[in-house]
């Protein structure tokens, strides 16, 4: 019996450029778990990384075919506007052949019945954690020669049960290491799923129908850390959890084993962690074992704002866990909605003052990120189904599985528009600039080195200056007045000089 695993099309256009953030990072574990299970099952596995082409149809469809497996099993993944593409593989795959073909991960979760709706050739979704549910699958597919609707499998027209939750997540195998993050000089790695937060815009406690965490016991984590380090040569560590340290004491106690764990391997790391989760001690602590980076989704700067996206945090705890990070001296990265729909122009200002008073709008390719982050609505999460009651879904059929919606004051979607087509000029001068090689030696290899002297500095007052104009121009309600500035600035974009 074969199985393959196979990422889709998924490549990034300029409109997205700012928009990747909203899948979870834990996403990019689940193919190599998938593959792992079905071997523990027995199975023959292959996997096939599309993700970064725009391989024809045909071309993927002939690819799949080749491996001969008796499943094919998508990870698919918001796909961009290219998701005619895999459409049009799968028919081809269900025309040449009789694989059974399946879906599993966040957007199939997610999307569950209206995917079955648009790709009528798909057999199954592993709907939610998966790998108790593939395990179950695959077992019974070899007695059987068919797809049955077990517990977490979705099968169109049958009831649907869902799984529970694994409890002992030591009991997972060791996930293979798959597609780019082998390429990576970083290593990814779970020591935990879940978050006890419940943000609006989030899709991790739907995913897992709940908002709880699990850890994993730390011997199992060093078991994992052995294996796959002696795959290929590591730098460093990324801990892809949503929420890296837990609550209490004894997660505390958790995080810091962890973290001497990583210095007896001496590798650097990274993590996420909940702002009310960082405390000084702790962040010290995790520093002198190694810690370099840490990722803090602070979303915004505005109370008001904090409590509509059901965020449980304030702005004077950000302050203190972003001085704490900065003091420590870990590399902080921020997520942060700027535009948020029910913003107004109030509030975007206090976001740039709040932004500013944190000291994190000094250098351009951050303050282009954070100065314009809108809120992509995907389908199947309680942002959507919140702006449909509402009437406030902004649909293109173009692109079925995600929207933009309206904003409450009209004066802030002028603002957003604008500041998206300002940063899209600025990052496609940044790309055209990137080295088409890595070693190229007549082309600079990074956007800084693209820059003339002293370019850094005015490029990032450049987007600052034109966040704050707009805001002021947006006030006067003239759309006039609002593109006038949007055009002086794009000018002076286009005219970024490069070495
Ligand atoms: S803190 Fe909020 S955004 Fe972050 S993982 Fe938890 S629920 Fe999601």
């Amino acid at each position: 019996m074969k199985i393959v695993i196979v990422e889709n099309p998924r490549p990034l256009t300029i409109e997205h450029y700012n928009d990747v953030a909203n899948a979870p990072l834990s996403a990019s574990l689940n193919s190599g778990y998938a593959l792992a299970i079905a071997r523990q099952a027995g199975w023959d596995t292959a996997h096939l990384d599309f993700s970064t082409s725009g391989d024809i149809a045909s071309a993927s469809a002939a690819r799949i075919l080749a491996e001969d497996a008796d499943i094919v099993l998508f990870h698919w993944v918001y796909a961009w506007g290219h998701e005619e593409l895999l459409r049009t593989t799968i028919t081809q795959l269900r025309n040449e052949s009789r694989t059974r073909i399946g879906a599993f991960g966040l957007f199939p979760t997610l999307s569950c019945n209206r995917l079955l709706q648009y790709a009528p050739q798909l057999d199954f979704i592993l709907a939610g954690e998966f790998e108790d549910s593939l395990n179950a699958l695959l077992r019974h597919f070899e007695k059987e020669h068919a797809i049955a609707a077990l517990p977490g499998v979705v099968i169109r027209g049958r009831a649907f049960v869902p799984r529970p939750l694994i409890e002992d997540l030591s009991t997972l195998p060791i996930p293979d290491d798959t597609g780019a993050n082998c390429s990576y000089p970083s290593l990814n790695i779970a020591a935990s799923r879940g978050c006890f937060g419940e943000c609006s815009f989030c899709f991790i406690h739907r995913y897992y129908g709940c908002s709880r965490r699990r850890t994993r016991d730390l011997p199992s984590l060093e078991r994992e850390l052995e294996v796959r380090l002696a795959r290929r040569d590591i730098q460093s560590l990324y801990f892809i959890d949503p929420t890296f340290i837990g609550r209490g004491e004894s997660e505390r106690n958790r995080a810091l084993q962890i973290g001497q764990m990583a210095q007896r391997l001496a590798l650097p790391f990274g993590f996420e962690a909940r702002v009310d989760c960082i405390d000084e001690q702790l962040m010290t602590a995790l520093t002198l074992h190694g810690a370099t980076s840490v990722f803090l989704g602070i979303e915004s700067g505005c109370d008001s704002v904090l409590k509509r996206i059901d965020k449980r945090i304030t702005t004077d705890q950000i302050r203190q866990a972003v001085r704490i990070i900065t003091e420590s001296g870990l590399h902080l990265n921020l997520g942060f909605i700027m535009f948020e729909p029910d913003s107004t122009l109030a509030e975007l200002e206090a976001n740039y003052r709040f932004l500013e008073e944190l000291g994190v709008l000094s250098e351009q390719e951050l303050t282009a990120n954070l100065l314009y982050h809108n809120q992509i609505v995907l389908f199947g999460s309680s942002a959507w189904e919140s702006f449909e009651k509402q009437g406030r879904l902004l649909l293109d059929e173009r692109l079925p599985f995600e929207a933009r919606c309206r904003f409450r004051d009209e004066r802030v979607a002028s603002v957003c528009e604008a500041m998206g087509r300002l940063t899209s000029v600025y990052f496609r001068a940044m790309d055209a600039n990137r080295p088409a090689m890595p070693d190229s030696a007549t082309r600079c290899t990074t956007v800084q080195q693209c820059l003339q002297p002293g370019m850094g500095s005015s490029i990032n007052e450049l987007i600052k200056n034109a966040f704050q104009d707009l805001c002021r121009a947006a006030h006067s309600g003239s759309p006039k007045r609002i593109s006038q500035v949007e055009h002086e600035y794009a000018e002076r974009l286009h005219n970024i000089p490069v070495m």
